[in-house]
């Protein structure tokens, strides 16, 4: 049995529910990895809170967005799949379309910053992806990839404004409740809301009880304003190094989603990101990028009190350059 959470859509728009996830979780049996859910006696013991930590980093490609982008390719027509998909992205979506595009068989365009970070750009043309490059500061993407799209008769598949992506970013949560649940609360990063929102449906119909958080950067916290005053709020381009959630505003279907089934969103500084991903990488023996340590943050430092609670975390992704890595996770002198 789940319950139905009724949520009232935009005008001219249709939500993901809970069934899209489930539609999506057969879609990704056998293609996408069922990460482990992970413990630590170092975080429950610094925080008195039982942590589950949902390892996405561990996912194909090295992060959740393979959930959404190959459950969004899945769901096309066969005329559709022969013309090829287009998205937009920072990185880590632009890897899941040309991967899940490459294991379709279906011919993916990915339109990606000037200054995203080389290994995301390499492991996108790995994957066969062709990268059309944009100034992320003075271009509009959006702009550039329909116009691009209309030349070529591809479909676009954005980030994360998109209902199958949604449900497949859903999937995560999905698991994690089923296998290590139920929780008293669920810390998600937030970006654009694709993860946050599909998080959200799925804790809602399995562990209804659950009460989830939204985290994100100190620097962006255009979410937070949305959620606190009731609309979309847009921001400019955040300066942090959390770089996948460099989002400047949520969409027109994840804002309604986490509207009616989140309880809050919270922030984390780049340096407390830092901390969490020093704590991964001695504690837990995890390579977690910036942004896949948001929600991990902001439970290890009690932005809302976890004390005595059973937490689940969603570790969102593992990809960041070797170099970064280092300089980030070096101990200062
Ligand atoms: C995309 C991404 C996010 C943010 O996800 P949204 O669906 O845009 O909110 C968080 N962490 C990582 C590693 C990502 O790649």
């Amino acid at each position: 049995m789940t319950a139905a959470v009724r949520i009232a859509a935009p005008e001219g728009l249709t939500l993901p529910t809970y069934a899209d996830v489930e539609r999506a979780a057969e879609r990704l049996k056998g293609v996408a990895h069922h990460t482990p859910a992970l413990s630590s006696a170092t975080a429950n013991r610094r925080t008195g809170a039982s942590l589950v930590f949902k390892a996405e980093n561990l996912q194909r490609m090295g992060a959740f967005k393979f959930r959404g982008g190959y459950n969004a390719i899945s769901a096309l027509s066969p005329e559709q799949k022969k013309a090829g998909v287009l998205t937009f992205s920072s990185g880590n979506h632009a890897q899941a379309i040309a991967y899940a595009g490459k294991l379709l068989g279906v011919p993916t365009t990915i339109i990606m910053p000037e200054d995203a970070p080389q290994a995301k750009v390499e492991a996108t043309q790995g994957y066969g992806g062709e990268v059309v490059r944009y100034d992320r500061y003075t271009q509009d993407r959006l702009e550039i990839g329909n116009r691009i799209a209309a030349e070529r008769g591809l479909t676009l598949i954005p980030p994360y404004d998109h209902a199958d992506v949604i449900a497949g970013q859903g999937t995560a949560t999905k698991e994690l409740i089923e296998d290590a649940g139920p929780f008293d609360m669920l810390f998600v990063c937030l970006g654009g809301g694709g993860l946050l929102a599909g998080a959200a449906l799925a804790a809602k119909a399995l562990n209804p009880d659950c009460r989830v958080f939204g985290v994100e950067p100190e620097a962006g916290n255009d979410g937070q304003q949305s959620l606190r005053s009731g609309k979309i709020v847009k921001i400019g381009v955040p300066k942090t190094i959390a770089d996948g959630a460099q989002t400047a505003f949520l969409g027109d279907l994840t804002f309604p989603i986490i509207q009616a089934l989140v309880e809050d969103i919270v922030t984390v500084s780049d340096a407390e990101l830092v901390d969490a991903m020093r704590f991964f990488a001695e504690r837990m023996k995890l390579v977690v990028e910036p942004t896949g340590c948001l929600a991990a943050a902001a439970a290890l430092t009690a932005k809302v009190p976890v004390e005595g609670k059973r937490v689940g975390v969603i570790i969102s992704g593992g990809n960041v350059d070797l170099a970064s890595f280092a300089r980030l996770i070096a101990p200062s002198a």
